[in-house]
């Protein structure tokens, strides 16, 4: 094992800048091989492209006949390129991406073979699904579930496939994946927006989701990832001191970009633009060797796409430059961990960012309507949308290092709080003459003015609004953003019915006027949601009292967290807005919730095969050459020896301190997963693994952390912080 060590150090140290050449303009690259529309206009009749561009639209069905036709245009645009095989990618509950490769080739008899796609090839597949996971809707005797055509994110070429991003659900009907509630999510705030659009403008027909992520990772020489044995299997380090350097001096974040690693991004970078992802910056985070990269924002959809396939094309860009992506949370102990924030907005088919204020007090009244509703579904939802992000990496995140904490809270900026400081005190009822014309002028008219500044420093909020969005922050950078996205707008689709509802009261039954009882629905839920707005420092113990007051959750583990998911409400809110089935909230609950003990019982694994197999034997090791030197000492300055010897005795008795905490702490860690793994309850089950398995974790770490600061460099097995997170 120390040689292993040794070994990978030495390696590392040959590695080379992997120079990339970018021989195309980016613009010239961009969505070379994505089947969008550009290359639909090409390849397709016209009856082809008015269906699928119905379906993008629309949603409207595709029949037969123009399925046939675009599957045909499909396989001879992806032959042009030297495509060979295809395959129906998606997005199963595993949380990585799936795909399963078919030929085109196929055999006519008489010694003959074409190459053929047909439109109930492209139209639908039956995966061998039995292995992905259901939480118990499919059962094994009949594990079998489809994957269907998304016609609104389109084909692209990975390699020498066609990749047809598709919908994964079960011969039930019940979806297995994230896209299909993700899609019906999309749906559900579409319907609700747009009519909540028509008291402004009668013109706007859709509303559209954007999601613009900004994906954080760790970038760590390949070979000295491989000799960590935790990273391999957990991704994360269980144990490791801490550098003595690590991000204090904040060099790193305001470093220019390691050769190395620049070399990676520019053919990541490349990669991306054939694939139609608009990425646009990266830079330097904070940790050392710790990066990030966002793209252009895309209508949801298609960004949680985009997002999933990078996080796939990642790894593998990665690998050709002799580094490993870390996508984990919390890799290392002590410096900041990554998150995937997601900055998120709803638009017109007009054209308007609702989230952004604009020229008139009308289209003021309109951001107002959508940023105060938006507020409104996040307090009336809190838990859920922290439970929209657990998980057991995410866990290690939240409430450490800057990331922001488990309670979720909203920041809106100063000059947002005084604009709804001043609504609160409209009038009940109808407004006179005066008070219109000063809440428009002065007020609602103000806002654009207002917002030019509101730049928010403070990245501890989980949900801040930043100028035209509200960015979620608390998205860990391993999850698929299809769950918060399928959350959020599922929540702000229901607050904007009820909304409707309220205010088409106050008009049929009060006899108000349209923007006199929008001011008096929004002035009553500025009153409602005071508790959820927060713009201090999100962490520590006085914001964790304040929230208790205010009565937010604080749900500091998945397993308390994931709750939130299959409680009364949830159920009901998924049902009412047909973004899932009362059975597949159970499923997706089971499903995290087994994810999560899966996870603890394999660290629980690793980290005591690391402690008793690596660590203990290497302190054994140290001690007799130790008590070796001792007792040289002794035979050379006989009673003499004890003073001089004073310092390894001392040694001697701490290492085996630790060796006993390590072996006592180890076992008591194996007892408590062996009775875990004993209950039958899933909830019950995750909480002894939560409660009673993860905090022994911290007990074995400290003792092995301690050991590494005491044994011989030369001999300690493990690859150092300090070698992971410096070398470049
Ligand atoms: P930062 O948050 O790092 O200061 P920006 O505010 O420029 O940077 O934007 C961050 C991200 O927000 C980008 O990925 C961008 O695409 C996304 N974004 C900008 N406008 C929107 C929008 N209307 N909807 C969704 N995402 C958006
Ligand atoms: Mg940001």
């Amino acid at each position: 094992m120390s040689t292993l060590r040794f070994h990978a150090i030495k390696e590392s140290f040959t590695n080379k800048p992997i120079l990339v050449e970018e021989k195309e303009r980016r613009s010239d690259l961009f969505g070379k091989n994505v089947f969008n529309e550009n290359t639909m206009r090409q390849y397709f009749t016209k009856d082809a492209f008015v269906g699928v561009m119905n379906a993008i639209q629309f949603g409207k069905k595709i029949d037969r006949n123009i399925a046939d036709q675009v599957s045909s245009s499909m396989k001879d645009w992806a032959l042009s390129k030297g495509v060979t095989h295809y395959t129906h990618w998606f997005q199963p509950l595993t949380g990585t991406t799936a795909e399963k490769h078919d030929a085109f080739f196929e055999t006519i008899g008489n010694g003959m073979a074409i190459e053929k796609f047909g439109g109930s090839q492209l139209v639908q597949q039956e995966p061998d699904a039995s292995s992905f996971p259901s939480g118990g809707i499919r059962n094994t005797f009949e594990a079998r579930g489809y994957t269907a055509w998304d016609p609104t994110s389109p084909a692209f070429i990975y390699g020498t496939t066609l990749c047809i991003p598709t919908i994964f659900v079960a011969y039930t009907g019940e979806a297995l994946d994230y896209k299909t509630p993700l899609l019906r999510a999309l749906n559900a705030v579409d319907n609700a927006a747009t009519d909540v659009c028509k008291y402004f403008d009668k013109n706007v027909k859709k509303v559209t989701s954007s999601l613009g992520w900004e994906q954080e990772y760790f970038l760590i020489d390949k070979l000295l990832a491989a000799s960590r044995p935790d990273i391999t299997l957990t991704g994360r380090t269980l144990l490791g001191h801490s550098s003595a350097k690590g991000q204090q001096l904040d060099d790193h974040y305001f470093g220019s970009i390691p050769n190395r690693a620049l070399n990676f991004m520019r053919e990541l970078e490349t990669e991306c633009m054939l694939l139609g992802i608009p990425v646009k910056t990266r830079h330097n985070e904070v940790a050392p060797n710790q990066f990030e990269l966002a793209p252009i924002f895309e209508e949801a959809n298609l960004a949680v796409d985009h997002n999933s396939l990078l996080m796939d094309i990642m790894g593998r860009v990665a690998s050709r430059h002799n580094f490993k992506v870390l996508l984990h949370e919390k890799p290392f102990a002590g410096i900041n961990g990554s998150g995937k924030h997601n900055n998120w907005s709803l638009s017109t088919d007009t054209g308007v960012n609702l989230l952004s204020p604009g020229k008139t007090p009308m289209s003021n009244l309109q951001f107002l309507t959508f940023f105060i509703n938006t507020i409104k579904a996040v307090r009336e939802n809190e838990e859920l949308l922290r439970a929209s992000i657990a998980s057991a990496s995410n866990d290690h995140r939240l409430g450490a290092n800057e990331a922001p904490p488990a309670i979720m809270s909203v920041f809106i900026g100063e000059q947002l709080t005084k604009v709804l400081e001043e609504l609160e005190g409209v009038t009940k009822g109808k407004l006179s003459p005066e008070e219109k014309t000063e809440l428009k002028l002065n007020v609602v008219g103000k806002i654009p003015d207002v917002l030019l500044d509101n730049t928010d420093r403070n990245r501890t909020s989980p949900f801040a609004f930043t100028g035209n969005k509200f960015e979620f922050r608390a998205v860990g950078s391993l999850a698929n953003c299809g769950n918060p996205m399928t959350v959020l707008n599922t929540i702000v689709a229901k607050q904007l019915i009820d909304f409707k509802k309220e205010v088409d009261l106050l008009i049929d039954k009060k006899g108000l006027k349209k923007d006199e009882a929008v001011f008096n629905v929004l002035r009553e839920y500025i009153k409602s949601t005071k508790a959820i707005l927060f713009e201090g420092n999100g962490y520590g113990k006085a914001w964790e009292d304040e929230a208790k007051k205010r009565g937010l959750s604080n749900n500091k583990t998945t397993p308390e967290a994931l709750k939130a998911k299959i409680s009364k409400k949830s159920i009901a809110l998924f049902e009412d807005m047909n973004v899932m089935s009362k059975i597949e909230s159970q499923a997706r609950y089971e499903i995290e919730m087994e994810a999560y003990i899966m996870h603890i019982q394999i660290e629980g694994r690793v980290l005591g095969d690391i402690a008793r197999n690596h660590i203990v034997p290497t302190a054994v090791k140290y001690q007799n050459i130790l008590i070796e030197n001792v007792k040289g000492l002794k035979e050379i300055f006989e009673a003499k020896y004890k003073t001089v010897s004073q310092e390894q005795i001392i040694l001697i008795e701490e290492i085996s301190g630790h060796i006993e905490g390590i072996n006592a702490n180890v076992t008591k860690m194996t007892d408590a997963r062996r009775k875990a793994n004993t209950i039958e309850d899933l909830e019950q089950k995750a909480l002894a693994y939560c409660n009673n398995v993860k905090p022994l974790f911290d007990d074995i770490r400290r003792h092995c952390d301690k050991l590494e600061l005491l044994v011989d460099d030369e001999i300690w097995p493990l690859t150092k912080y300090r070698e992971l997170l410096f070398t470049r």
